[in-house]
This record gives C-alpha cells, structure tokens and sequence, in this order.
C-alpha cells in the first residue's frame, strides 16, 4: 500500500501563494484519488508486490494489460509527482539553493536566475495539463524538462534522470486562485519552493 507523503505544514500555510482550498482539494482530492486508484491497480497486480514507486514507473512496459498499464501510469505518476511536489513545498522555502545543488545549478544553467527563467518557460509552454521538472542524471547533471499528463521523467527516460522537483501545471493546482492566469501562479509558487528539501532529493538521486 503507497501512501501519501505527510504535509509538514498545513494547508494555509502556503498563503497568499498558494491558497488554502487549492491545497485541500489538491492534496485531500486528486493526490487521495490517485493513491487510492493506484493501491486498486496494483491488487491487480501481484508481480510488483514490494516494488518502490520508481521501479514500477521506469518499468510500466513490463505491465502487459494495456489498460492496467494506463492505470498505473496515470494514476502511479500522479501518486508519485504529488508526493515530490507537497514534500518541497514549504511556508519557509523561496531564496536560492546552496551546497553542491546550488554548484551544479551555477554549472549547468550559469545561475540561479536562469534556471528559474527556463523552469518557467518549460512550466508556461506545457500545453493542457501536465508538469515541468528539474532532474538529474545518475552524474549529478540537471535537465529541465516537461511532460503532459500525470508522466514524469522516470518513465520518458528509463530510470536514466531521477526528478527532484516538479511544477504541476495542471488547471487544478491553480485555477481557484489564479484562474486562466497560469503564469502568476508558476511566479508564485518560487517563493514556496523548498531548495533544501530539493537538494536532498538530489543527494539521494546521485
Ligand atoms: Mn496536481
């Protein structure tokens, strides 16, 4: 049984940036709804008893019912995605990132500032619902990239970039606040991302 990561802050914690009800909805609704959809899937499937989220997302291939692979990728992803994104989201997050992440950021992306600009064009030009992501390889390297849907980049490249940190841009993790006004919603959520908890995710990634 997967489980949703626990908030270590509570749902209006996160305003003006994100709003309380958004969060409710957000976490007790669509991230409950994909849990549970995914839980249903996986009694389905006893071969992948004991496997962790990623296995299952880097492998789906290996899932030869089409329409229960459908299910685990749409509802694994959207189980997975929500979980990175609640737990590096933080009341006390925004600024820069330190440490090795914030040496890499400078190495890769020249700043700090220009991996915000490309996180956010990647997070505005995803079209219909979906997410933009900052991932490394297995060498530390970071990639900005996006993904329709509930996909993420475990499933598009192999297990070969683990996520570190996502923005869901779907309608549903905006919309009560910002209306058809994405791109304030993508400026916002800056000042509530927790760089720290990004960077041990990058730790662990390596
Ligand atoms: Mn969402």
């Amino acid at each position: 049984m997967f489980e949703q990561v626990k908030l270590t802050y509570d749902f209006n914690a996160l305003e003006p940036h994100i709003d309380e009800l958004t969060m409710q909805t957000h976490y007790g609704k669509h991230h409950a709804g994909y849990t549970n959809n995914l839980n249903s899937a996986l009694e389905k499937l006893p071969g992948l008893q004991g496997k962790s989220i990623e296995e299952i997302l880097i492998n789906l291939g290996e899932i030869e019912d089409a329409a229960l692979q459908r299910t685990v990728r749409n509802n694994g992803g959207g189980y997975y995605n929500h979980n990175l994104y609640f737990a590096t989201l933080s009341p006390n997050g925004g600024g820069e990132p330190r440490g090795d992440l914030g040496s890499q950021i400078k190495k890769d992306f020249g700043s700090f500032e220009e991996l915000q600009k490309t996180l956010t064009a990647h997070a505005a030009g995803v079209f219909g619902s979906g997410w933009a992501w900052l991932s490394t390889d297995r060498d530390g390297k970071l990639v900005v990239s996006s993904t329709p849907n509930q996909d993420n980049p475990l499933m598009v490249e192999g297990g070969k970039l683990m996520p570190i940190f996502g923005i869901d841009v779907w309608e549903h993790a905006y919309y009560l606040k910002y209306k058809n006004v994405r791109m304030d919603y993508i400026n916002a959520i800056f000042n509530v991302v927790d760089w720290d908890k990004v960077a041990e995710f990058y730790q662990k990634a390596l």
